[in-house]
């Protein structure tokens, strides 16, 4: 089955990019929940968190880097924003392609619905 994400890395999908490097790609979220939803994706197929391995530490660390300097571009640094990254069905993962979520621009619930 053709995976959603990773034919935006490959450019088949169009997306609104917010920052691209060797291993990463960052796009806006098509249905936002909040003025600022970024999506981090790995430029390589990973499907879900439970798939990460030690070799992935640096990727994993590096998406949560990048998620911290798009919300100090987007002004979201100081007030604060919300990384998520849900795995599997009941937390809501509906795109089996790993991606962190980077929402901010508004005040956050907790605990999360
Ligand atoms: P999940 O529910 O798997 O954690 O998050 C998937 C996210 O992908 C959702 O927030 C959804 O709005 C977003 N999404 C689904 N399809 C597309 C698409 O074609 N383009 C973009 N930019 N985002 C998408
Ligand atoms: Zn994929």
């Amino acid at each position: 089955m053709p995976c959603l994400f990773c034919h935006i890395v490959e450019g088949r999908i169009p997306a609104s990019k917010v920052y691209e490097d060797a291993d990463l790609l960052a796009f806006n979220d098509i249905n936002p929940q909040a003025p600022m939803h970024v999506l981090i994706v790995p430029k390589a197929h990973i499907a879900t968190a439970n798939d990460l391995t030690v070799e992935h530490d640096i990727l994993v660390g590096a998406m949560t880097r990048r998620a911290a300097a798009i919300a100090r571009e987007r002004g979201y640094h100081a007030s604060g924003y919300r990384t998520v990254l849900n795995c599997n069905a009941q937390a809501g993962q509906t795109v089996f392609h790993l991606h962190l979520h980077v929402l901010g621009g508004r005040d956050m619930a907790w605990p999360p619905g």
